[in-house]
């Protein structure tokens, strides 16, 4: 099981912010801003790389929900970043699909 499957599954705990049948949205436990959830589907896709034309209506609602988790942590005003890390030189450390969202402070464009 990777470590979002466990957090699914309720072994790990987390601050939990949103579930759906087919995704879930927590804190980050190692927050880079002053908001920063991520969203998971517990269906596995290991990474977007790996996707397939099968997932489009569970990406389509991955991508959904960052306006509403933005919503609920109170950034969909102010702004937020959606991020997708795929691989080595992106930084990627959990193999299983997730998206980040991150707010709460005026963010760096590029980033590092
Ligand atoms: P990646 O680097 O793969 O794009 O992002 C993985 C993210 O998962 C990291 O930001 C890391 O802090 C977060 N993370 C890893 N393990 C846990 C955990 O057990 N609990 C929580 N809340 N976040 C985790």
């Amino acid at each position: 099981m990777t470590i979002f499957e466990k957090i699914a599954a309720g072994q790990i705990s987390v601050r939990m912010i949103h579930e759906t049948a087919e995704l879930i949205a927590f804190h980050d436990g190692n927050p880079q801003a002053p908001v920063h959830a991520l969203i998971v589907p517990r269906r596995v896709i290991a990474r977007i790389g790996e996707a397939t034309p099968g997932d489009a209506e569970l990406l389509g609602k991955l991508l959904l929900a960052a306006p509403e988790v933005a919503r609920l942590l109170g950034v969909a005003e102010s702004g937020y970043r959606v991020v997708i890390n795929n691989g080595r030189d992106a930084g990627e450390t959990v193999p299983h699909l997730h998206v980040h969202l991150l707010g709460g402070r005026s963010l760096q464009w590029p980033p590092g």
